[in-house]
């Protein structure tokens, strides 16, 4: 997934999309967009907005320190978690660098962001974050292919991934052009 920050005007469209889509109980999200970086003093002031949810680490915690394999690697390299073996010890909520993870107070075990794998990527659409995406602002493709959109993005632009000094390879891309940080 690329995050061009400079498109995103913090509507949270991608917020509701994503609990409606993966019916994320009320209080409880797999991903938000908050406001960051609030700098200067009026009428002189810049923010952004800056998605959060699994990074989708190539060299994920939280699959490591999982005691029963819940949470796992699929065939695409997608971290997912298996509801049925998670025993809600929450080692891999402590060992996520990114916050990214909680405890899905209806199934009592370990929840975060999927790519929406099963609902939508693994029938060939796009998450729905990305689809309901009004400024264009979510990218999503397979970075492997040089000839895919995202990879022809990138191209393009300078990205960066979030906190790399953790070590976790994060997936996630993220643009802070015409961004003031
Ligand atoms: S961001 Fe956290 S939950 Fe997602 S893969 Fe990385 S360590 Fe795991
Ligand atoms: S909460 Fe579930 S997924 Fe997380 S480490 Fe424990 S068993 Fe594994
Ligand atoms: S990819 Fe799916 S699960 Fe992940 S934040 Fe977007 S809508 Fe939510």
């Amino acid at each position: 997934m690329i995050i061009h920050l400079e498109r995103c005007i913090g509507c949270q469209a991608c917020t509701v999309a994503c609990k409606f889509q993966n019916s994320v109980p009320d209080g409880q999200f797999r991903t938000k967009t908050p406001a960051n970086g609030l700098k200067g003093t009026y009428p002189d002031v810049s923010l952004y907005f800056i998605k959060e949810a699994c990074q989708m680490c190539k060299n994920a915690p939280c699959v490591s320190v999982c005691p029963t394999n819940a949470s796992y690697y699929n065939e695409d390299g997608v971290v997912l978690v298996d509801v049925d073996k998670c025993v809600g010890c929450m080692y891999c909520l402590t060992a996520c660098p990114y916050d990214a993870r909680f405890i899905n107070k209806e199934t009592g075990a370990a929840d975060k962001c999927t790519f929406c794998y099963e609902s939508k990527v693994s029938k060939g659409e796009k998450p729905a974050c990305v689809s309901t995406c009004v400024g264009g602002a979510l990218m999503f493709g397979d970075l492997n292919d040089p000839l895919s959109k995202v990879a022809q993005y990138l191209a393009k632009h300078k990205a960066e991934v979030l906190k790399p000094e953790f070590g976790t390879h994060p997936t996630v891309q993220y643009i802070f052009e015409g961004v003031v940080k």
